[in-house]
């Protein structure tokens, strides 16, 4: 995904908010993650395609990180400093006073600097004044720590190292010493917090709209809660299908286009997506209540996999297996309708599904044809 830049429903950066808006998803996942901390604080903040946060909130994220870890996920030993599994040598053990009580009370201020860029928002850095002043409270070499601050590295992921020697090019084209912001490289240390835990590796479901983004990833939440079966291209088309029922609203092709699932594995990430014309199908309400109606997994597969023409067969079996259930026949072991219902036997049930399955598989057709 290019850098992107909605800014239909974003305001513009006042004295004490700052707007960020979508980019690649490591930023995302970081600004999410940040999102998660500020929930569990009971700090508001407003989303829609782009975020707005009151300045003052990014500091309180930082405490807000560490009593994230020990009450909500039960883990005592998150650190930033040092030796540590996620952000090696973010800090140095040495500079955890320094950065505590002098650099996170200044984050918030942070502001545009035209001689400065950053490759992922429209760059937050701290003034000369602020760093002038900082520099003060510094004991040892602050030009490399503020360069630090200034270079995407190591120190921002751990994980990253291997997938970004493997496939330099495969990830966002990322050199290793990229131009970043102070912002940025804050948020960056919440992005973990965004991933959700799977039997196939921790995913985040990344998109160009920071809402479409939350709710996605909550939907997600829920539904592993609910299943054991955690294929990654089920929980994406489910979380999706859940968008179009509880959002109503319609996605731009855009952000359509642009919704993909991170994986991480061990050292590895991985992408996933789901192919362009299911993605559509998925995202219309009125296709996604006729497939919560029909309520079959086995109906649900066949949409995610593209096997539509399956659907006017199944309903073909469904009008047999009615008519030999009034008749009271039984159905043969294998009967074709087992191959396309767990409820073959539920002449109610099967009656629905007659009055659904035709007009969702009319209204797919229609939906693909263009
Ligand atoms: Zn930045």
């Amino acid at each position: 995904m290019g850098d992107l830049t909605l800014e239909k429903d974003c305001k513009k950066d006042t004295e004490d908010k700052i707007v960020l808006y979508p980019s690649n998803w490591l930023y995302n996942a970081g600004v999410i993650g940040l999102l998660r901390v500020l929930e569990y604080k009971k700090i508001s903040f407003d989303i829609s395609d782009c975020v707005q946060l009151e300045r003052g909130v990014i500091k309180e994220s930082y405490n807000g990180i560490f009593e994230y870890h020990k009450e909500v996920l039960k883990e005592r030993n998150f650190s930033i400093e040092g030796k540590n599994k996620r952000y090696p040598n973010y800090i140095q053990p040495k500079q955890k006073d320094f950065f505590e009580n002098y650099y996170i009370k200044e984050i918030g201020n942070v502001s545009r600097n035209k001689f400065k860029i950053c490759n992922w928002c429209s760059g937050y850095f701290l003034s000369n004044n602020t760093l002038v002043n900082l520099k003060q409270n510094f004991k040892g070499d602050f030009e490399k720590f503020i360069e630090q601050r200034e270079k995407f590295q190591g120190i921002h992921f751990a994980k990253l190292g291997a997938a970004i020697t493997e496939m330099p090019n495969a990830f966002w084209n990322l050199n290793f010493s990229m131009p970043i912001c102070h912002l940025c490289s804050y948020l960056i240390i919440f992005n973990h917090l965004a991933f959700i835990q799977t039997s196939d590796g921790e995913i985040f479901i990344n998109a160009p709209d920071f809402k479409v983004i939350w709710d996605l990833n909550e939907f997600a939440k829920e539904i592993l809660k609910g299943t054991k079966d955690d294929e990654i291209s089920k929980i994406l088309g489910s979380s999706l299908l859940q968008w179009s029922i509880r959002r109503r609203t319609i996605l731009g092709a855009w952000t359509m286009m642009n919704i993909e699932v991170i994986v991480k594995r061990k050292n590895i990430i991985d992408y996933f997506d789901l192919p362009q014309d299911i993605t559509k199908i998925l995202l219309d309400y009125e296709i996604a209540s006729l497939i919560e109606r029909i309520n079959e997994e086995k109906i649900f597969d066949l949409i995610l996999s593209g096997k539509f023409s399956e659907l006017e067969k199944a309903n073909y079996f469904v009008l047999k297996a009615i008519l030999k259930l009034k008749n009271k026949e039984k159905l043969s072991n294998n009967d074709p309708i087992k191959r396309y219902f767990s409820r073959y036997n539920d002449l109610n049930y099967l009656k629905n599904v007659s009055k659904n399955l035709p007009e969702l598989y009319a209204k797919i057709s229609e939906k693909t044809r263009g």
